[in-house]
C-alpha cells in the first residue's frame, strides 16, 4: 500500500519509518523542500492547498492522510472523491476549531472547562465575570504549543489580552488549577476496532509538552479517558491514531483538546510498545487492523526544544534512544527526542529525571502523577 501524507515533519517522519516496518511506503507533500519526512519517503515541495499537487499527489497514491491538523480542509476535500482520505474530513473540521471542539466534547457528555466567546472587547469582559480571574484567552484557529494564547490573572490583563489578540476569532476558558496532565491515544480501523493505548502524563511548560510517561497508575481515569475517547472516535467514525488532552483534577478529567492525529506525547509508543501509534495509524488507514500495544515496560520520553545539546548525542547511561529530526535550531522548536525504557515506574522515573538534568539543566516535576 502507498499513502499520502500531507505535512512533511517529524511527525509524517515517524509514519514513514513505521511504514518500512511495515511494507507501507509513504510519500509527503510539504512547502518546504527538505523537510524532516524527507529521510522517510519522497516529498513533493508545493503549498498544503496547491490543488494540482494535492490531485496528483491523490492520483498515485491508495490513500491521503494528514500529520498536522491545520490542513485546509477544502483542499483535501476537492480531491476526496478521487482517493480516500483518513482521518475523516469531519474530525479536521472539528479539531481546526476550539469553539466547534468544545460543543462537540459538551454534546459527547465529555467533561470540558467552562468557556465563552469572545468577539469584542465587552465579551472579554463578559467572560471573565462568567468564568473568573485567571482564565486564558484562545485564538479559536491556528494555536499550537501555546501559541495564540494569553494568560489573563488580573482585571488589568484584560486589555494587555485584547491587545494583543483581539481581531481574532477567540474563546476564553476557565484556567484549570490541574493535578497533571494526561492524553489518551487511541487508533480505530476501518471496521470500528478500536486500540487504546495507556494514559500517557504529559509535562508541559511554557505551553510546549516536554516530558512524557507511560502507563501511569490510576485506573479510574484510565477507564473514563477510555470512554471518552471511544466516544470520539464513534461520533467521527474515525479512522486513523487520535490522541485527546485532558486535566486531571482529583479523580476527575476535564477535556482540553483533541488531535486528529499522532500525537507528540505517543513518541514513546516507538521503543516502549510492540506497536506503535505511527504503525498503527498506518495499519487502519490501510484498511487493516490496528493491533492491541503490548508494553515492553515503563517508557519516558524527553522533548529537545530550540537546542540538541551535545549531551543528547553522547551514549547515556540512561539508555534512551535519541531521535533527531535533522531540522534545524530555533527558539521553541521540536528538533527531536529522547526515549528511555525501564523495567519499573521507579527506575524510569530515576533515569528520565538524570537524563532531564544532563540534556537540559533541570529534573522534571512530575507532581502527583504515578
Ligand atoms: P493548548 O495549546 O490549548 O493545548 O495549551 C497548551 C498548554 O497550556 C496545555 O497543555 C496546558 O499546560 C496549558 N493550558 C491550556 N489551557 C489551559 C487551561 N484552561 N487551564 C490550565 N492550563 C491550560
Amino acid at each position: 500500500m502507498h499513502v499520502g501524507i500531507i505535512g512533511g515533519g517529524q511527525l509524517g517522519q515517524m509514519l514513514g519509518h513505521a511504514g518500512r516496518e511495515l511494507g507501507i511506503s509513504c510519500e509527503f507533500l510539504d512547502p518546504s523542500p527538505a523537510p524532516p519526512a524527507a529521510s522517510a519517503g519522497s516529498v513533493t515541495t508545493a503549498a498544503f492547498d496547491d490543488p494540482a499537487a494535492l490531485a496528483a499527489l491523490a492520483h498515485r497514491v491508495d490513500v491521503l492522510s494528514y500529520e498536522f491538523e491545520n490542513v485546509p480542509v477544502d483542499a483535501l476535500a476537492t480531491v476526496a472523491d478521487a482517493c480516500p482520505v483518513y482521518p475523516p474530513l469531519r474530525a479536521l473540521t472539528e479539531a481546526q476549531d476550539r469553539l466547534r471542539e468544545k460543543q462537540l466534547f459538551a454534546t459527547l457528555d465529555i467533561a470540558l472547562p467552562g468557556w465563552h466567546v469572545v468577539d469584542s472587547r465587552g465579551d472579554l469582559t463578559a467572560a471573565a465575570e462568567k468564568l473568573g480571574l485567571p482564565l486564558v484567552l484562545k485564538t479559536r484557529r491556528l494555536g499550537y504549543d501555546g501559541k495564540g494564547q494569553a494568560l489573563i490573572s488580573t482585571e488589568a490583563d484584560l486589555d494587555t489580552a485584547w491587545a494583543e489578540l483581539g481581531g481574532n476569532a477567540l474563546i476564553a476558558e476557565q484556567w484549570v488549577d490541574f493535578d497533571y496532565e494526561v492524553s489518551a491515544i487511541a487508533t480505530r480501523g476501518i471496521d470500528g476496532d478500536v486500540v487504546v493505548y495507556p494514559l500517557t502524563h504529559n509535562v508541559h511548560s511554557g505551553g510546549i509538552l516536554r516530558y512524557s510517561r507511560a502507563p501511569i497508575k490510576s485506573p479510574p481515569l484510565e477507564h473514563k479517558a477510555a470512554e471518552y475517547i471511544h466516544r470520539l472516535l464513534e461520533e467521527l467514525d474515525y479512522v486513523g491514531t487520535l490522541a485527546l488532552e485532558l486535566f486531571v483534577v482529583g479523580d476527575s478529567l476535564f477535556a482540553n483538546e483533541f488531535a486528529p492525529r499522532v500525537h507528540n506525547s505517543g513518541h514513546w509508543t516507538i521503543e516502549g510498545a510492540s506497536v506503535s501509534q505511527f504503525g498503527n495509524h498506518l495499519l487502519a488507514v490501510t484498511g487493516q487492523k490496528p493491533k492491541a500495544p503490548e508494553l515492553r515496560g515503563h517508557a519516558g520520553m524527553l522533548n529537545l526544544i530550540g537546542e540538541l545539546p551535545p549531551e543528547a548525542r553522547k551514549p547515556l547511561d540512561t539508555g534512551a534512544v535519541l531521535h533527531d529530526y535533522g531540522k534545524s535550531p530555533r527558539p521553541g522548536r521540536k528538533l527531536g527526542h529522547l526515549t528511555l525504557v525501564a523495567s519499573s515506574a521507579g527506575e524510569r522515573d530515576a533515569r528520565l529525571a538524570r537524563l532531564g538534568e544532563s540534556v537540559t539543566g533541570s529534573t522534571p516535576e512530575f507532581g502527583t502523577a504515578q
